[in-house]
């Protein structure tokens, strides 16, 4: 038996940093399905820090 690799696409909440495969491959999903953050796919920046 021969191995091989299977990559399987799916998203990654940035928040939770949960990991699921969609079903449906050609929307991105609006929001994670575990901690239902719709900015799921937005990192936190760090530009809006307002320390002087
Ligand atoms: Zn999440």
């Amino acid at each position: 038996m021969a191995e091989i690799k299977i990559t399987l696409i799916g998203f990654k909440c940035e928040r939770c940093n949960h990991e699921w495969v969609p079903r449906n491959k050609k929307e991105k999903p609006a929001v994670c399905p575990k901690c239902k953050s719709p900015y799921w796919n937005k990192p936190r920046k760090k530009k809006n820090t307002k320390k002087v």
